[in-house]
């Protein structure tokens, strides 16, 4: 249930026979809801009631969240509304990556240059340095 409220998924569950109870003497008073819901299994009051639960507060329901960065998918419940990802550690995997990638060039000549001052220092100025 909670994996199809966060990957925003069609859920649907099965119930056996139970009974619904309308108690109209309560209708509009203070004591107690007059809809009661007699089911006859515990599994299907509990499916019912957490069914309830998630479409009484959808805003509450809408934090929950499958994060984005591929490696990780864990269901999470977002403290703010723009969060895609569980945990710092998760965004920072994705900025990095993004970082990585769109810097690429920059970071191979700057290793390139690294190399070279690195194999002069061990074999002096004169010997050509090709290839990693
Ligand atoms: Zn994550």
């Amino acid at each position: 249930m909670i994996e199809a409220v966060a990957d925003r998924r069609r859920l649907q569950a099965f119930y056996q026979a139970g009974k619904v109870v309308l108690d109209a003497a309560k209708l509009g008073t203070e004591g107690g809801r007059a809809l009661s819901y007699r089911d006859a299994r515990l599994i299907d009051a509990a499916v019912r009631v957490a069914i309830d639960d998630i479409c009484e507060d959808p805003q509450s329901a809408l934090q929950i969240r499958r994060c984005q960065q591929p490696q990780c998918s864990k269901i999470f419940y977002a403290q703010r509304k723009n969060q895609k990802y569980c945990s710092h550690r998760c965004a920072n995997k994705v900025a990095s990556l993004a970082y990585r990638q769109s810097h690429r060039r920059e970071r191979a000549t700057r290793e390139r240059i690294r190399y070279r001052q690195k194999m002069r220092q061990r074999t002096g100025p004169n010997v050509k340095v090709g290839r990693q």
